[in-house]
């Protein structure tokens, strides 16, 4: 019979699907160890190459002139990520800011935006004026948005892109999947999009909006040819330590240009106290590649169990991964609500809110979420939300122990059954 919890009252079926899931996912967690090793690793060569020491972690003030923490964590930052240089600041409030910063610091009135993955993650659309007017937007200072959508099964369509790409000042690619059912990226496949894009244009800046995907493979786009990588550092690089911030990294010039508009052209990233951030940031980096271990494990794990009770779930618990996120459609909205009020109970965190779909500003349909975290909105940590529309899909990522995911996806599940709802139609 299969193990009781002492601290949780799990019904039978529940044990029971966890114990048969953990026995699928053996060959994926073996892979996935095998890349926290490897990336573990890279992250402790390159601490040890830059002489990692407690003078780093100080912090400055005031203007933050020769502040060696801040220049050595750009340093690491870039050899981690395989490129000439990183901007890794707390002054960045986001993901969507760092992304922003990016795009403004390259692109200069009358250039073309070419974006090669369809639509864009949801924040970026006032950001580049799809959405949204006279706001200060990408389109408001004479920048032209371009796409090229994905084909029918949600692949790269290569054959556009070649075609359109030739006179793109910024070619942009977003890796993971964000908030739809396409499939997310795979380094390797941003690789081939990038050779399609040189064949007809050498001089485009390759920008890679990698929320997500950061640690989840061997390597990163910039190891392959992107000019540049932004995310979050309350997503995987922060490792669920650093309390706020983003990086941009890539190549040395363009990496300048982002500093200058994150700062003032001339000053760049030659100021911006650290206060003191820069151990948080620093000890983040240290964790990510066994927090994003255990975040694609919890994922992966989720994938096996709910499967079991008959959900279509993206990706399968064997199918390769690229980034923390997994999508479970959960058929209604009664269903998509217990398992929000699950992973909340599963939460360091406020466990004891019960979530509740609300009108988001930017959404058409109500949306519900769960999360309770130790940084507000960090979604390393365990959390899952979705729009109250068909398929009622949830979006859960995060977890930052495997044994705490595991948790949270169980009592997803036990709250599915509590309501009734568990492989219901
Ligand atoms: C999280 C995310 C962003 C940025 O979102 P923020 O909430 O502003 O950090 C952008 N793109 C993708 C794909 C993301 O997952």
């Amino acid at each position: 019979m299969v193990n009781k919890s002492p601290f949780f009252n799990f019904d039978d079926r529940i044990l029971q699907a966890a114990e048969n899931a953990e026995k699928m996912c053996s060959e994926a967690f073996r892979k996935i160890e095998e890349t926290e090793h490897y990336n573990q690793q890279k992250v402790l060569a390159a601490f040890a190459k830059h002489r990692i020491s407690e003078t780093h972690f100080y912090g400055s003030t005031g203007y933050g002139y020769g502040d060696i923490g801040r220049e050595a964590l750009d340093a690491v930052y870039a050899d981690v990520f395989g490129c000439e240089d990183a901007l890794v600041r707390h002054n960045f409030v986001s993901g969507t800011h760092a992304l922003t910063t990016a795009l403004f610091g390259v692109l200069r009135p009358k250039d073309i935006l070419l974006c090669v993955t369809g639509a864009p993650y949801d924040t970026l659309e006032e950001v580049i004026g799809i959405r949204g007017e006279g706001n200060g937007s990408l389109k408001d200072f004479g920048i032209e948005y371009r796409q090229v959508d994905l084909t029918e099964d949600s692949k790269p369509d290569y054959l556009a892109i070649s075609k359109n790409s030739s006179v793109a000042k910024v070619v942009y690619i977003q890796r993971s999947r964000g908030y739809s059912l396409r499939d997310t990226l795979s380094v390797d496949t941003i690789k081939r999009i990038i050779e399609h894009v040189r064949r007809v244009n050498h001089h485009a800046a390759v920008i890679v909006d990698n929320c997500y995907g950061e640690f989840v493979d061997k390597i990163e786009p910039t190891d392959v040819g992107a000019d540049l990588i932004i995310g979050s550092l309350i997503k995987n690089p922060g490792g669920g330590i650093a309390k706020t911030g983003g990086y941009i990294a890539g190549k040395k010039e363009l990496v300048e240009q982002c500093a200058y508009r994150l700062t003032s052209p001339g000053m760049g990233k030659e100021v911006g106290c650290t206060l003191g951030e820069t151990r948080n940031m620093f000890m983040g980096l240290f964790f990510a590649p066994s927090v994003v271990a255990s975040a694609v494990k919890t994922a992966v794990f989720a994938a096996a169990v709910f499967s079991q009770f008959g959900y279509e779930v993206y990706p399968k618990y064997d199918e390769a991964r690229s980034d923390i996120i997994q999508a479970v459609k959960l058929k209604s909205p009664e269903a998509l609500e217990a398992f929000c009020r699950g992973i909340q109970k599963g939460a360091p965190v406020d466990s004891f809110v019960t979530p509740e779909a609300w009108d988001m500003p930017g959404y058409e349909d109500k949306v519900i979420m769960a999360a309770g975290a130790f940084t507000m909105g960090a979604s390393i940590e365990l959390s899952a939300d979705g729009p109250m529309r068909e398929p009622y899909a949830a979006w859960m990522q995060g977890g930052l122990t495997y044994p705490s995911g595991k948790l949270g996806v169980m009592l997803a599940a036990q709250s599915m059954l509590e309501s009734g709802v568990l492989g219901e139609k």
